[in-house]
C-alpha cells in the first residue's frame, strides 16, 4: 500500500506554496524576475525538504508561456503538462538508477537537440552524487559549453559526494530541514482541508517525528489517517511510523536481550515502511548515545533521555555504536536491492541480536600491538600511546582466534584429555582497558577449585621460555619492570616508535606498520610487499620520516638509520609481516588467515 497520497496531493505547485524554504524560493523568483538565469542549479539538503519539488516549480516558472514569470500560470499547455509529469521537454532523471557514464554520453546527445514545444529543456538530475567518475566527467563537458536552450537542476542529499568541478559550474541552494512550527501549520491546513478532525497535539507530535521533512510529515500522516480514520488520536501516532519513541525504544529493547521474535514480528508489522524503521532506529541509537556522553538532558538528546541513558548505561557505548554502524550499512544496502528492503532489515537485526560484538583477530592483534607499544615506549620514557577506543570482553578475544585452547580446563577429565600441560595464568595487569563485560567461560561450566581462578582467562599453549611478564608468580604491580629494563628487540622498539609517530603522521605510521622490520648495526630495515604512489609520496616527505627518525631515536636510545625497501611478495600465503605477529601467532598457536591492510 503506498501512503505518498497526501504528499502527492499537497505538491506544492508555485513557489508561494512552498513551506519553510523562502530564501531559496525568493533566490529563484528574483533570478526569473530579472531575467538573470543560471543554467546550472544544485539543491542540496535533507530527504522531504522539498527540493526536486522546487525544481520542477523553476522548469514551470521557466517553460510557462506567459514567463519565464516567477508566478507559473498553471494553466497554459506547459504548466498543465508540467503539473502532470507528462512535459517532454522537462526530463527528469534518477542518478542512483541510471549512473553510468553510457547514460550521460546518450544525454550529451539529446541536449543538442532544441527542446520539442517548451522555451527551455530542463534535465532534472535526482541523486546526482550517486554519478559514476566516469559520467561527472562526461557531464562535466556539457556543463563547460552548455546550449542556450538547455537547464541543469541537480538535488541531492549528499552534497560533499559531488566533485567540486561540478559544483564549481552550479549555483548551489541549500534547502534546510523545514522548521516544526511550519509543518505543523501545512498540517493543520491539509487536515482542514480533508476534513480530518485531529485530537490536539496531533499535527505538532507528527511534525516533531519528522525530522525536517514535509514529505515524511505527510506521509506518517497518511499512515495514521488509513490506520485511526478521520479522527486520529495522539496514542494512535505511537502506532504507526516506525512505532514512534516508545516503538523504537521496544525495538532497542529486544535488541539488548537478543528477543528475536519479537523483532522479526515487529519488521512484519512495519512491511513496505523498513526504511522509516530504520531511520526511526537510528534517531533512537543516535540519541541514546547522545544521552551516554552528554547526558539525559542534553539538549541535543530527542526523545526521553532519562530511559535512553539508563539503556544506554546498560548496553555499553560499544555495542551501540556497532548496532548504529550496522544500521547505516544496512541502510545504504537498502537503496540497492528494491524489494528485498524486509529480508536486508530482519538479517540485520537478526544479527545485531546476537549477544556478543564479534570481535576479530585483526582487533585483537591491534590491541596487543597496542600494549607492546606502551610497554616498549617505557624505555623511551615517552608517553603511552592512546588505548584502543573499544574495550574487548577477554572471552571474546580468545574465542575469535581460530585455533586457539577455549579455556584452560580444570576437571581432571579435561586435564587428563588434554595433550600438552596447560596451567591457568593470570591475566596481565598492563591490560590497556578493563574489560566491558564479565567474561564468560567458553567451555562448559568446569568443577570449580578456590584456587582456580575463575573464569579462566585465554592460557596459551605450553611454551618452552615463558615471558617475565606473563610469569605466574609475578605480581601485578612489579610486571611493567621487566619490561622497561629489557632492551627493546627491533620489532618492540619500531612498535613503540609507530605508536609515537601516530600522534603526528597517522598515515606513516599506519604504512610502516605494514612492514617487516630487521635491524643490522645501526641501521632499521623496513620492507614493504606493496608501495604505490600514494606510500612512495608519504616515503619520500622528508619531514615525515625525520619524525619517524626521531621517534626511533627516543625509543632505542641512539640514531638509527632507517631504510624502507620494497620486499618481494613470496608465496602466496599470507604470513607475520613482523616478529611480533609472529610472536603472536606462536603465543596462540593459531595461523593468519587474513590480512587486512588499513590507512586512516
Ligand atoms: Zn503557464
Amino acid at each position: 500500500m503506498s501512503y505518498l497520497v497526501l504528499a502527492r496531493k499537497y505538491r506544492p505547485r508555485t513557489f508561494a506554496d512552498m513551506v519553510g524554504q523562502e530564501a531559496i524560493t525568493r533566490l529563484l523568483a528574483g533570478a526569473i524576475g530579472e531575467n538573470r538565469i543560471g543554467h546550472a542549479y544544485l539543491f542540496s539538503g535533507p530527504r522531504g525538504t522539498g527540493k526536486t519539488t522546487t525544481a520542477r516549480i523553476f522548469a514551470k516558472a521557466l517553460n510557462c508561456e506567459q514567463g519565464p514569470t516567477p508566478e507559473p500560470c498553471g494553466t497554459c499547455a506547459r504548466c498543465v503538462a508540467c503539473d502532470a509529469g507528462n512535459e517532454l521537454d522537462v526530463i527528469e532523471i534518477d542518478a542512483a538508477s541510471n549512473n553510468g557514464v553510457d547514460h550521460v554520453r546518450s544525454l550529451r546527445e539529446q541536449v543538442s537537440y532544441a527542446p520539442a514545444a517548451a522555451r527551455f529543456k530542463v534535465y532534472i538530475i535526482d541523486e546526482v552524487h550517486m554519478m559514476s567518475k566516469g559520467a561527472f566527467n562526461a557531464l562535466l563537458k556539457t556543463l563547460e559549453e552548455p546550449p542556450a536552450h538547455v537547464k541543469f537542476l541537480f538535488a541531492t542529499t549528499e552534497l560533499h559526494k559531488v566533485p567540486d568541478t561540478i559544483l564549481s559550474r552550479c549555483q548551489v541552494l541549500r534547502l534546510s530541514p523545514i522548521k516544526p512550527e511550519h509543518i505543523t501549520r501545512r498540517l493543520d491546513q491539509v487536515f482542514e482541508a480533508e476534513a480530518i478532525r485531529a485530537e490536539a497535539g496531533v499535527t505538532s507530535e507528527i511534525a516533531a517525528r519528522s525530522r525536517g521533512g514535509m514529505r515524511d510529515a505527510l506521509s506518517l500522516a497518511d499512515q495514521l489517517i488509513a490506520m485511526a480514520g478521520d479522527a486520529p488520536t495522539l496514542a494512535d501516532i505511537d502506532r504507526v511510523g516506525g512505532g514512534g519513541p516508545a516503538g523504537q525504544m521496544a525495538l532497542l529493547e529486544h535488541l539488548a536481550s537478543g528477543a528475536r521474535g519479537a523483532l522479526l514480528e515487529r519488521v512484519a508489522e512495519q512491511a513496505g515502511r523498513e526504511g522509516e524503521l530504520v531511520d526511526g532506529l537510528l534517531g533512537a541509537l543516535r540519541s541514546a548515545i547522545v544521552a551516554l556522553h552528554c547526558g539525559a538532558g542534553s539538549p541535543l538528546v530527542e526523545g526521553d533521555g532519562e530511559a535512553l541513558a539508563r539503556f544506554a548505561e546498560g548496553v555499553g557505548a560499544a555495542r551501540l555504536e556497532w548496532w548504529l554502524g550496522e544500521l547505516l550499512r544496512t541502510k545504504d544496502r537498502m537503496r540497492f536491492a528494491p524489494g528485498l528492503e524486509g529480508i536486508l532489515v530482519e538479517s540485520t537485526l537478526l544479527d545485531l541480536a546476537r549477544p556478543e560484538e564479534p570481535a576479530d583477530f585483526g582487533e585483537l592483534l591491534e590491541r596487543l600491538t597496542a600494549l607492546e607499544a606502551r610497554l616498549g615506549a617505557a624505555t623511551g620514557a615517552a608517553p603511552p600511546g592512546p588505548a584502543p577506543a573499544r574495550p574487548v570482553g577477554a572471552d571474546r578475544g580468545a574465542a575469535s582466534v581460530p585455533t586457539a585452547p577455549a579455556a584452560a580446563p580444570t576437571s581432571a577429565a579435561a586435564s587428563s584429555a588434554a595433550p600438552a600441560p596447560v596451567r591457568p595464568q593470570p591475566q596481565p595487569a598492563a591490560s590497556p582497558e578493563p574489560a566491558a563485560q564479565a567474561p564468560r567461560p567458553v567451555a562448559p561450566a568446569p568443577a570449580k577449585s578456590p584456587a582456580t581462578p575463575a573464569p579462566a582467562p585465554p592460557a596459551p599453549a605450553a611454551r618452552a621460555e615463558p615471558e617475565p611478564e606473563t610469569e605466574p608468580a609475578a605480581e601485578p604491580e612489579h610486571v611493567l619492570e621487566p619490561a622497561a629494563r629489557r632492551p627493546p628487540s627491533p620489532s618492540e622498539g619500531f612498535a613503540a616508535a609507530l605508536a609515537l609517530v601516530e600522534n603526528q603522521r597517522p598515515s606513516l605510521a599506519a604504512l610502516l606498520r605494514r612492514g617487516r622490520v630487521t635491524r643490522e648495526g645501526d641501521r632499521l630495515t623496513v620492507a614493504l610487499i606493496e608501495i604505490d604512489a600514494e606510500d612512495r609520496h608519504l616515503l619520500d616527505d622528508t619531514r615525515s620520516m625525520g619524525v619517524a627518525r626521531s621517534a626511533l631515536e627516543q625509543v632505542f636510545g641512539e640514531r638509527l638509520d632507517l631504510v624502507v625497501v620494497q620486499a618481494d611478495r613470496r608465496g602466496e600465503e599470507p604470513e607475520p609481516t613482523d616478529g611480533f605477529t609472529a610472536e603472536v601467532v606462536d603465543l596462540f598457536g593459531g595461523r593468519i588467515e587474513d590480512v587486512r591492510r588499513s590507512r586512516p
